[in-house]
């Protein structure tokens, strides 16, 4: 029985900063973070008629869920650690991501290629790989015959360097072939969930800090925000409150509650840097004795990642450095020569922090990407307060559906079912005006980055950024001194740290 009605039928069109609802309703949920964790969490909770409030401190997406491999992925590896259900869960999803979004989701072929490996090591691979086809038994269940992936093979030396001339070693053994699936733009994919959370009655709004929480006898009845943009603060009123600041989540818990959460997060850097096509169809994934890393086949280039190392700085100052790319490099350069990586060949490059459930081991590469729902309410006497933590972009429709589950079960209301695995996304191109109009870009970075995505590949012409910030600055009444603010802006996005 649906309890709570909210203007159906907008179909996503249009979408405003909420301001004045965020100000004046009270709502059934608060979302702090409009990464994907947030965005799927609202999108499942208004699709279930749930009132919904989502307020995000930058631009949607514009941080880990921007700054990753772009991968939907099984997790492979994670069957080392005999994390069968984190797989199979992660399996499943990625079928669900390829029938709700084909337009942005879509299969990869991955070759392992095994150098002097021995007997040993190629049974114990296909052991894995067989498993992880029977674990994605369900893999060729989507309409779409393009979208169905074929179960793994063998390739011989001569067959796997046919393919791929970069794998020519003399020591080539022959290669695995499986598949998994890419997205084209994470960044749009996550807009798209966005759009129809707000079709579906979802307040958002970015540009809005969460600052201290508004407690009243142990009860979390919401947050003092601030619109950054104006400067102006105001309360965000709701009966729950979902804290899913990805890797910025304790520290934000710290500040609104002014003591240390009994959860810490783990926080792991990951740089990814784009390069001129390296392969031709396929993608690597080479397993090292220090890691694997992905060669990455990605709208006409290669994405190289990654790297794990444990982060203890400040999130909101991690980067790449010059040595991070020359470390990463070389690496690359040892394990796969023919690569022939120099500094010149990076044309874009950027780095993340995975925020990772702290299992006290101070192990990243190893830590479980698992996700956790943790209730303040039992953990910290913060009756009402949630925080998602953890997980993957692959596994993030399906924490949303159970952070909905339980957040329903804390209302005491009935909700319509979860129908988030089924419901197709709506397929948006932005062109500038429509960005700014429809989809509350407000930066010339929102823009580049995450609505047209032409900034992706490394620095757009001059030109292109003229054309762009003109047309931007007719929609929004810039000043010239505020255009060339904005164009001078984007040149963090190409800068190392050793540069900055
Ligand atoms: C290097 C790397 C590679 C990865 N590769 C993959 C991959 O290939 N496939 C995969 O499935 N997963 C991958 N992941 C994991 C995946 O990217 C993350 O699990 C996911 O993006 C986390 O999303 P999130 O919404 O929790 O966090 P985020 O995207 O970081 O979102 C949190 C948001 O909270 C906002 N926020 C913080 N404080 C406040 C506040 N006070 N008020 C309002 N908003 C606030 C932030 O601005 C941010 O936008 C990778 C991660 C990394 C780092």
């Amino acid at each position: 029985m649906l309890t709570r009605c909210q203007r159906p039928g907008r179909l996503g069109e249009i979408m405003r900063r909420a301001l004045d609802r965020l100000s004046h309703e009270t709502f059934d949920v608060l979302i702090v973070g409009g990464g994907i964790t947030g965005i799927c969490v609202a999108r499942d909770a208004a699709r279930r008629g749930l009132k919904v409030a989502l307020v995000e401190r930058g631009d949607f997406a514009a941080a880990t869920s921007a700054h990753n491999s772009k991968l939907i992925h099984g997790g492979l590896r994670y069957l080392r650690n005999f994390e069968l259900g984190l797989v199979r869960e992660s399996l499943r999803e990625r079928r669900i991501w390829q029938r709700i979004a084909p337009h942005l989701v879509h299969p990869l072929p991955f070759l392992v290629p095994l150098f002097g490996a021995g007997a040993k090591a190629r049974a114990t691979l296909a052991a894995g790989l067989t498993l992880y086809d029977v674990l994605s038994f369900d893999r060729g269940w989507l309409d779409d015959p393009k979208q169905r992936l074929p179960g793994h093979s063998w390739l011989s030396a001569a067959d796997a360097k046919a393919r791929e001339p970069i794998l020519d070693r003399p020591d080539l053994d022959g290669a695995f072939l499986y598949y998994d699936a890419q997205m084209s733009s994470p960044e749009r994919l996550a807009l798209d969930c966005l759009i129809d959370a707000d079709a579906n009655g979802a307040a958002v709004a970015n540009y809005v800090e969460a600052g201290h929480l508004l407690l009243r006898d142990g009860r979390v009845e919401g947050a003092n925000v601030r619109d950054t943009t104006g400067n102006t603060s105001f309360n965000v009123r709701a009966k729950t409150t979902l804290v899913a600041a990805g890797p910025w989540a304790d520290i934000f818990l710290a500040h609104a509650i002014n003591r240390p959460p009994s959860h810490k997060l783990l926080r792991s850097k990951g740089i990814h840097v784009l390069v001129p096509s390296l392969t031709r169809e396929f993608a690597l994934t080479m397993a090292t004795e220090h890691g694997h890393f992905f060669v990455l086949p990605w709208r006409g280039h290669t994405l190289l990642g990654t790297t794990d190392t444990a982060f203890t700085g400040d999130p909101d100052k991690v980067g790449v450095e010059e040595r991070d790319i020359a470390d990463f490099f070389a690496f690359i350069n040892t394990h796969l020569p023919n690569a022939r990586l120099s500094r010149d060949k990076a044309e874009f490059f950027y780095a993340g922090l995975r925020p990772l459930v702290d299992d006290g081991s101070g192990d990243t590469y190893g830590a479980s990407r698992r996700a956790e729902l943790v209730d303040h309410g039992k953990d910290d006497r913060l009756d009402g307060l949630f925080s998602a933590i953890g997980g993957k972009w692959t596994t993030s429709r399906h924490l949303a559906q159970q952070v909905v589950d339980r957040l329903v079960e804390k209302l005491g209301i009935q909700a319509r079912k979860c129908d988030t695995a089924t419901a197709r996304l709506p397929d948006k191109t932005a062109d500038v005006a429509g960005a700014v109009r429809d989809e509350m870009a407000l930066t010339l970075e929102d823009v580049v980055m995450r609505r047209t995505g032409i900034g992706v590949f490394g620095p757009p012409p001059a030109e292109t950024l003229d054309d762009v910030s003109r047309q931007m600055a007719a929609a929004l009444g810039w000043s010239e001194e505020k255009r060339a603010a904005e164009i001078a802006s984007l040149a963090h996005l190409y800068r190392t740290q050793d540069d900055a």
